[in-house]
């Protein structure tokens, strides 16, 4: 054979096997990118998770906040007993979240508990707030916070009156009460 056939018989199956792998390479790389994408990899405690609605930045939050609010709302902070707005408020209404105004409790359910904070037997429903545990201040209890904007509100106890034996302890600074006709989605 003349050399230039033998050279050419090398390169034509140098060509091919580069085809070949470049199209196995293709298909892999295809195959593998489409496999499934970002959520695969939550854990179970992020699946758990609530997610909120409301999302501000803290810089939004403190424009729009009271010192007094951001403290409680966005650092999980307690205002002293007996000094917040509310708690020896005996007017009807909704309390609102002052945050983002979603409506939390109701006047109906607020009862004197003698801690100097506003206290509920039970939210409006049971989806205007989310609970999670607390472990600060090194106690374990159950922190109640916003359903839509994740604000801090206070914590529940389950040493409160009937019917649900459950005793809301709720910061003043996170609440704005509103007469029952104000704003719509608080028929209840
Ligand atoms: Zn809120």
């Amino acid at each position: 054979m003349p050399d230039h056939v033998i050279w050419m018989t090398i390169r034509t199956g140098v060509i091919v096997a580069v085809v070949v792998v470049l199209a196995a390479f293709a298909i892999a790389c295809t195959t593998s990118c489409e496999a499934p994408s970002a959520p695969a990899e939550k854990s179970g405690d992020q699946m758990t998770e609530h997610q909120f609605p409301v999302q501000k930045t803290d810089e939004q939050w403190r424009e729009q906040l009271t010192e007094e609010q951001y403290h409680v709302l966005r650092e999980a902070g307690t205002e002293r007993a007996f000094t917040g707005k509310y708690w020896d408020e005996h007017a009807d209404g909704i309390y609102h979240c002052a945050g983002c105004g979603n409506a939390l409790f109701d006047a109906e359910h607020k009862f004197d508990s003698g801690t100097g904070w506003p206290s509920y037997t039970r939210p409006i429903d049971e989806g205007a707030v989310a609970e999670r545990e607390d472990n600060s201040h090194g106690m374990t209890r159950t922190e109640v916070v916003c359903a839509d904007c994740g604000g801090h509100l206070g914590h529940v106890f389950t040493d409160g009156p009937e019917p649900t034996s459950l005793r809301y302890c709720i910061n003043s600074a996170a609440l704005t009460l509103k007469g029952r006709q104000a704003g719509a989605g608080d028929a209840k």
